[in-house]
Protein backbone atom coordinates (compact mmCIF):
# COMPACT_ATOMS: atom_id res chain seq x y z
CA UNK A 1 0.00 0.00 0.00
CA UNK A 2 1.27 3.34 -1.35
CA UNK A 3 -0.14 6.67 0.46
CA UNK A 4 2.58 8.67 -0.33
CA UNK A 5 1.46 12.19 -1.80
CA UNK A 6 4.31 13.48 -2.99
CA UNK A 7 3.14 13.98 -6.54
CA UNK A 8 1.63 17.07 -8.23
CA UNK A 9 -2.06 17.52 -6.62
CA UNK A 10 -3.58 15.75 -9.84
CA UNK A 11 -1.14 12.81 -9.35
CA UNK A 12 -2.74 12.49 -5.76
CA UNK A 13 -5.84 12.56 -6.76
CA UNK A 14 -5.79 9.42 -9.41
CA UNK A 15 -3.74 7.78 -6.43
CA UNK A 16 -6.72 8.70 -3.56
CA UNK A 17 -9.08 6.96 -6.45
CA UNK A 18 -6.86 4.04 -7.53
CA UNK A 19 -5.86 3.10 -4.01
CA UNK A 20 -9.89 3.26 -3.04
CA UNK A 21 -10.57 0.98 -5.83
CA UNK A 22 -8.34 -1.31 -4.64
CA UNK A 23 -9.27 -1.25 -1.39
CA UNK A 24 -13.11 -2.22 -2.70
CA UNK A 25 -11.98 -5.08 -4.57
CA UNK A 26 -10.31 -6.56 -1.55
CA UNK A 27 -13.04 -6.52 0.15
CA UNK A 28 -15.28 -7.59 -2.54
CA UNK A 29 -17.69 -3.69 -2.03
CA UNK A 30 -19.07 -2.91 -5.72
CA UNK A 31 -18.02 0.56 -7.02
CA UNK A 32 -18.99 3.80 -6.91
CA UNK A 33 -20.50 3.40 -3.07
CA UNK A 34 -17.05 5.60 -1.46
CA UNK A 35 -16.91 9.24 -2.18
CA UNK A 36 -13.80 11.58 -1.49
CA UNK A 37 -13.85 14.43 0.96
CA UNK A 38 -10.88 16.41 0.57
CA UNK A 39 -9.98 18.18 3.43
CA UNK A 40 -9.04 21.52 2.18
CA UNK A 41 -8.37 23.27 5.58
CA UNK A 42 -4.28 24.13 4.23
CA UNK A 43 -5.37 24.08 0.22
CA UNK A 44 -5.65 27.80 -1.56
CA UNK A 45 -7.93 28.18 -4.21
CA UNK A 46 -4.83 27.27 -7.06
CA UNK A 47 -4.49 23.73 -4.99
CA UNK A 48 -8.17 23.27 -4.69
CA UNK A 49 -9.12 24.30 -8.59
CA UNK A 50 -6.54 21.58 -9.79
CA UNK A 51 -7.90 19.07 -7.66
CA UNK A 52 -11.06 19.79 -8.68
CA UNK A 53 -10.07 19.01 -12.34
CA UNK A 54 -8.37 15.66 -11.31
CA UNK A 55 -12.14 14.84 -10.33
CA UNK A 56 -12.95 16.10 -6.81
CA UNK A 57 -15.94 16.82 -6.32
CA UNK A 58 -16.49 17.22 -2.54
CA UNK A 59 -14.81 19.89 -0.61
CA UNK A 60 -14.33 19.85 3.34
CA UNK A 61 -13.62 22.38 5.56
CA UNK A 62 -13.21 22.40 9.17
CA UNK A 63 -12.98 26.05 9.89
CA UNK A 64 -15.99 28.47 9.02
CA UNK A 65 -14.10 31.69 8.90
CA UNK A 66 -11.77 30.33 5.93
CA UNK A 67 -14.39 28.10 4.15
CA UNK A 68 -17.38 31.17 3.47
CA UNK A 69 -14.95 32.87 1.38
CA UNK A 70 -13.61 29.75 -0.31
CA UNK A 71 -17.62 28.97 -1.21
CA UNK A 72 -17.65 32.88 -2.27
CA UNK A 73 -14.39 32.39 -4.53
CA UNK A 74 -15.81 28.70 -6.18
CA UNK A 75 -19.80 29.68 -6.71
CA UNK A 76 -20.67 28.27 -9.80
CA UNK A 77 -18.49 25.68 -9.72
CA UNK A 78 -19.85 22.36 -9.24
CA UNK A 79 -18.68 21.54 -5.66
CA UNK A 80 -20.67 20.02 -2.89
CA UNK A 81 -19.55 21.82 0.23
CA UNK A 82 -19.21 19.29 3.56
CA UNK A 83 -18.52 20.42 6.98
CA UNK A 84 -16.14 18.55 8.91
CA UNK A 85 -14.75 20.60 11.90
CA UNK A 86 -15.97 21.48 15.63
CA UNK A 87 -18.83 23.56 15.07
CA UNK A 88 -20.14 25.86 17.92
CA UNK A 89 -23.69 26.11 18.76
CA UNK A 90 -23.45 30.04 18.15
CA UNK A 91 -22.17 29.15 14.55
CA UNK A 92 -24.46 26.76 13.51
CA UNK A 93 -27.01 29.34 11.71
CA UNK A 94 -24.10 30.09 9.58
CA UNK A 95 -23.22 26.68 8.66
CA UNK A 96 -27.29 25.45 8.19
CA UNK A 97 -27.79 25.51 4.14
CA UNK A 98 -24.43 26.52 3.51
CA UNK A 99 -23.11 22.91 3.39
CA UNK A 100 -24.15 19.96 1.94
CA UNK A 101 -23.66 17.59 4.84
CA UNK A 102 -22.34 18.50 8.69
CA UNK A 103 -20.17 15.51 9.60
CA UNK A 104 -19.54 16.69 12.70
CA UNK A 105 -22.96 17.06 15.29
CA UNK A 106 -21.45 15.84 18.19
CA UNK A 107 -24.10 16.66 21.05
CA UNK A 108 -27.71 17.17 21.27
CA UNK A 109 -27.72 20.30 21.87
CA UNK A 110 -25.85 21.38 18.39
CA UNK A 111 -28.59 19.02 16.93
CA UNK A 112 -31.27 20.90 18.26
CA UNK A 113 -29.80 24.23 17.30
CA UNK A 114 -28.97 22.92 13.52
CA UNK A 115 -32.57 22.10 14.09
CA UNK A 116 -33.81 25.30 14.66
CA UNK A 117 -31.76 27.29 12.27
CA UNK A 118 -32.89 24.72 9.11
CA UNK A 119 -36.79 25.08 10.77
CA UNK A 120 -35.86 29.28 10.24
CA UNK A 121 -34.43 28.87 6.23
CA UNK A 122 -37.16 26.04 5.82
CA UNK A 123 -34.95 23.14 4.25
CA UNK A 124 -33.56 19.96 6.40
CA UNK A 125 -30.14 19.50 7.04
CA UNK A 126 -28.38 16.49 6.39
CA UNK A 127 -26.03 15.98 9.03
CA UNK A 128 -23.88 12.83 10.27
CA UNK A 129 -23.43 11.91 14.40
CA UNK A 130 -19.74 12.33 15.46
CA UNK A 131 -18.86 9.35 17.76
CA UNK A 132 -15.87 9.33 20.41
CA UNK A 133 -15.41 5.54 19.83
CA UNK A 134 -12.32 5.61 21.83
CA UNK A 135 -13.83 7.81 24.44
CA UNK A 136 -10.95 9.91 24.75
CA UNK A 137 -12.07 12.83 27.32
CA UNK A 138 -10.43 15.51 24.92
CA UNK A 139 -12.42 14.65 21.57
CA UNK A 140 -15.88 15.50 21.08
CA UNK A 141 -18.62 13.26 20.14
CA UNK A 142 -21.41 11.21 21.32
CA UNK A 143 -20.18 8.25 23.15
CA UNK A 144 -21.33 4.97 21.52
CA UNK A 145 -23.79 4.12 24.80
CA UNK A 146 -25.38 7.51 25.15
CA UNK A 147 -26.13 7.93 21.21
CA UNK A 148 -28.14 4.60 21.92
CA UNK A 149 -30.24 6.48 24.31
CA UNK A 150 -30.61 9.99 22.51
CA UNK A 151 -31.29 8.48 19.00
CA UNK A 152 -34.66 8.66 19.44
CA UNK A 153 -34.56 12.05 20.47
CA UNK A 154 -32.06 13.38 17.77
CA UNK A 155 -35.09 11.44 15.55
CA UNK A 156 -37.69 13.66 16.41
CA UNK A 157 -36.20 16.57 14.88
CA UNK A 158 -37.93 17.21 11.62
CA UNK A 159 -35.55 19.68 10.08
CA UNK A 160 -32.60 16.95 10.69
CA UNK A 161 -31.92 14.24 7.70
CA UNK A 162 -29.61 12.48 9.81
CA UNK A 163 -27.36 9.64 7.08
CA UNK A 164 -24.70 7.96 9.70
CA UNK A 165 -22.07 8.17 11.63
CA UNK A 166 -18.88 10.10 11.66
CA UNK A 167 -15.31 8.84 13.57
CA UNK A 168 -11.83 10.66 13.74
CA UNK A 169 -9.91 7.80 15.33
CA UNK A 170 -6.50 8.39 17.41
CA UNK A 171 -3.89 8.90 15.54
CA UNK A 172 -1.83 5.30 14.34
CA UNK A 173 1.70 4.64 13.25
CA UNK A 174 0.06 1.48 11.20
CA UNK A 175 -2.89 1.86 9.17
CA UNK A 176 -3.84 -1.98 10.37
CA UNK A 177 -4.38 -0.37 13.88
CA UNK A 178 -7.05 1.60 13.33
CA UNK A 179 -9.10 -1.65 11.47
CA UNK A 180 -10.81 -2.08 15.19
CA UNK A 181 -11.80 1.56 15.59
CA UNK A 182 -13.60 1.38 11.66
CA UNK A 183 -15.09 -2.15 12.59
CA UNK A 184 -16.40 -0.89 15.61
CA UNK A 185 -17.76 2.33 13.59
CA UNK A 186 -19.68 -0.10 11.65
CA UNK A 187 -20.99 -2.23 14.11
CA UNK A 188 -22.24 0.38 15.99
CA UNK A 189 -24.45 1.80 13.13
CA UNK A 190 -25.47 -1.69 12.87
CA UNK A 191 -26.80 -1.80 16.03
CA UNK A 192 -28.14 1.49 16.22
CA UNK A 193 -30.33 0.74 12.97
CA UNK A 194 -31.85 -1.60 14.60
CA UNK A 195 -33.38 0.31 17.31
CA UNK A 196 -35.47 1.18 13.95
CA UNK A 197 -36.07 4.42 14.36
CA UNK A 198 -37.88 5.58 11.23
CA UNK A 199 -36.62 8.86 10.59
CA UNK A 200 -33.40 8.30 11.30
CA UNK A 201 -30.80 6.45 8.77
CA UNK A 202 -27.51 5.09 9.31
CA UNK A 203 -26.13 4.52 6.26
CA UNK A 204 -23.46 6.72 5.78
CA UNK A 205 -19.93 5.84 7.66
CA UNK A 206 -17.45 9.11 7.45
CA UNK A 207 -14.06 7.40 8.38
CA UNK A 208 -10.61 7.38 7.04
CA UNK A 209 -8.08 9.84 6.93
CA UNK A 210 -4.78 10.35 4.81
CA UNK A 211 -2.65 7.60 6.80
CA UNK A 212 -5.32 5.21 6.83
CA UNK A 213 -8.27 5.57 4.47
CA UNK A 214 -7.48 2.52 2.03
CA UNK A 215 -8.21 0.30 5.89
CA UNK A 216 -11.75 2.11 6.46
CA UNK A 217 -12.66 1.27 2.84
CA UNK A 218 -12.00 -2.20 3.70
CA UNK A 219 -14.17 -1.74 6.95
CA UNK A 220 -16.95 -0.42 4.96
CA UNK A 221 -16.58 3.69 4.77
CA UNK A 222 -19.18 5.49 2.52
CA UNK A 223 -16.44 8.83 3.02
CA UNK A 224 -13.06 8.82 3.66
CA UNK A 225 -11.73 12.33 4.52
CA UNK A 226 -8.78 12.59 2.60
CA UNK A 227 -6.38 16.24 3.37
CA UNK A 228 -2.68 15.58 3.25
CA UNK A 229 -2.57 12.75 1.14
CA UNK A 230 -3.69 14.50 -2.13
CA UNK A 231 -2.79 18.78 -0.99
CA UNK A 232 0.75 17.86 1.05
CA UNK A 233 1.15 18.04 4.05
CA UNK A 234 0.19 21.40 6.25
CA UNK A 235 2.86 23.93 7.15
CA UNK A 236 1.81 26.04 10.31
C1 LIG B 1 -7.86 17.68 8.35
C2 LIG B 1 -8.94 16.71 8.57
C3 LIG B 1 -8.97 15.50 7.84
C4 LIG B 1 -7.91 15.09 6.86
O1 LIG B 1 -6.70 14.82 7.53
P1 LIG B 1 -5.43 14.29 6.73
O2 LIG B 1 -4.69 13.48 7.71
O3 LIG B 1 -4.69 15.49 6.27
O4 LIG B 1 -5.94 13.47 5.60
C5 LIG B 1 -10.04 14.65 8.07
N1 LIG B 1 -11.02 14.94 8.95
C6 LIG B 1 -11.02 16.08 9.65
C7 LIG B 1 -12.13 16.34 10.59
C8 LIG B 1 -9.99 16.99 9.48
O5 LIG B 1 -9.99 18.12 10.19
Amino acid sequence: MDLRSGGTISENVRNVFEQIRHAMQQSGRPEGTVRVVAATKSAGLEQIREGLAAGLTILGENRLQEALPKIEALRGLPIHWHFIGHLQRRKARLVVGAFDLIHSVDSLELAEEINKRAQEVGIRQAVLLEVNLAGEPTKSGFQPDELARLLPQVGTLPHLDVRGLMAIPPPVSDPEQARPSFRRLRELAERLSRQGISTVSLKELSMGMSSDYPVAVEEGATMVRVGTAIFGARHG
